[in-house]
């Protein structure tokens, strides 16, 4: 375990210009199991000044992702936007104390500047001219000009840290140029919002995405500008394709409440977000405790994670398989309901779900599966004349005879079977199949005494007489 001073206090920060995808959905989840392990905080704070990207819709979808993974957060959700009067707070201090300062350089100016620095090989960057230290005797504010605000980055030496997933990451601070941190128009830049947020949450470990790596330096900088100590710092990787390629809409750049429409379970989701880059061993199936007990920044694999959707199936089938009967009941009803069957006319689903697990790997498939539990298999007059030769048929009616007249319960009805075939010189095969299909009109269920017994008599009678009246 690597050593942790308390108290922790992390947040997920995201930009709500999107919904909440697998890969921002992992670093929700890094973030707040890390601070769950250590008995810290999480806080979730959203980073919505790009008011032209960001939409209320995206806001919702964050929310109901988090709700769903059931990722709660002890603070928040604090909304940048309604943060600006603090921002232009330490923005005037920051002026006030010389830790940054206006710059007047029109757009115009920095272009012909980056062409000239280009045309010399040099790497374009905003060259100081307005640094105080570099203005010379005549050099005055043009009149009309709205000056943008620059951080005084230092300029020498170099800016480190021990990056939690990464190890040591450093950067010369010749790379960084002064950065802007307020517009002309006077709103704050990006960096500096996360700069001041993350001090005033007290935030003790920046956990987030490998695309913020580069900001980090520029965000450490102005941390100690304002006298305070940097947070620890862990970068996740990227979560991939299976083929390697970035995510697309075909695997995985979907809202993770995609998932749950798909009848996963968020405790098989939660899982497999956890393995995307995380390990705890060999363990691959684990409950949300254990993944809290466990969770270990240090052990997130610095390489890029692959989202493997055939893993995240056989996942969801792991846990479907632990499920608690009724619990089990409880989360197939919906999808029950939503693939139009009325759940009144049929078994209880947990028992139908206790029934099917084994053979479904989402609550959809359950579902579908059911179908036969709830309503008469379309059956017509050509599909049974295929499913029920005129040989077994005299086996059939007999066993219905017995079927009026017997303890309806799982073994009687295999007993039952097994007679009847033997009575005809069938094996059981020959039997079992042609009811099967009359009753369920599939040739794949479970176990087809468990599924008579469930069924219950009068509908398994029922449905022999109709099939074999076609
Ligand atoms: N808002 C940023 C994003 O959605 C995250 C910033 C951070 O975690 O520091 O990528």
């Amino acid at each position: 375990m690597s050593s942790v001073s308390l108290p922790v206090r992390t947040r997920f920060a995201p930009s709500p210009t999107g919904f909440l995808h697998l890969g921002g959905a992992r670093t929700a989840l890094f973030a707040w199991a890390f601070a769950r392990r250590h008995k810290g905080q999480f806080i979730l704070r959203i980073e919505d000044t790009d008011v032209e990207r960001s939409t209320p819709e995206a806001i919702q979808a964050i929310l109901d992702g988090m709700a769903w993974l059931e990722l709660d957060y002890d603070e928040g959700p604090f909304y940048q936007m309604q943060r600006m009067d603090r921002y232009r707070e330490v923005l005037a201090q920051m002026l006030a104390q010389g830790q940054a300062y206006h710059c007047y350089m029109s757009p115009l100016e920095l272009d012909a500047l980056r062409v000239a620095q280009t045309a010399r090989g040099e790497k374009p960057r905003y060259d100081g001219r307005w640094r105080p230290e570099n203005l010379n005797a005549g050099q005055h504010p043009p009149p009309g000009v709205g000056p943008v605000v620059r951080f005084k980055n230092p300029h020498s030496g170099s800016v480190a840290w021990d990056d939690q997933v990464k190890g040591r990451i450093e950067f010369a601070n010749a790379e960084l140029d002064d950065l802007i941190i307020a517009r002309s128009d006077g709103t704050p830049t990006y960096n500096f919002c996360v700069v001041v947020d993350d001090l005033d949450m007290k935030i003790t470990h920046v956990i987030r995405g490998d695309d913020h790596v580069n900001n980090t330096p520029r965000q450490i900088n102005m941390i100690r500008a304002l006298g305070a100590e940097p947070p620890v710092y862990g970068h996740l990787p990227t979560v991939l394709g299976a083929d390697g390629t970035k995510l697309s809409k075909r695997h995985g750049a979907v809202s993770v409440m995609h998932y749950s429409d798909e009848g996963f379970l968020p405790e098989a989701m939660v899982n497999f977000l956890a393995r995307l880059g995380w390990a705890h061993g060999d363990d691959e199936i684990f409950t949300r405790e254990e993944l809290v007990m466990w969770f270990d920044i240090a052990h997130v694999n610095p390489a890029p994670a692959r989202f493997d959707a055939d893993k995240l199936q056989w996942v969801n089938h792991e846990h479907l398989k632990r499920l608690p009967e009724a619990e089990l009941g409880t989360r197939l009803m919906p999808f029950l309901v939503r693939a139009g069957f009325d759940t009144a006319q049929g078994p209880e689903p947990a028992a139908v779900g206790a029934l099917l697990r084994d053979r479904s790997r989402t609550l959809v498939e359950m579902a579908n599966a059911a179908s036969y539990f709830y309503a008469a298999p379309p059956v017509t007059p050509e599909s049974i004349a295929q499913h029920v030769g005129d040989a077994v048929r005299p086996a059939l009616l007999e066993l219905d005879e017995r079927f009026a007249a017997m303890p309806w319960q799982r073994d009687t009805i295999a007993a039952a079977l097994k007679e009847a075939a033997a009575r005809h010189g069938l094996k059981p095969p020959q039997i079992m199949m042609p009811l099967r299909y009359l009753v369920a009109g599939t040739a794949s269920t479970p176990a087809l005494d468990a599924v008579l017994a469930l069924l219950g008599r009068a509908k398994v009678r029922e449905r022999i007489a109709a099939g074999l009246a076609l």
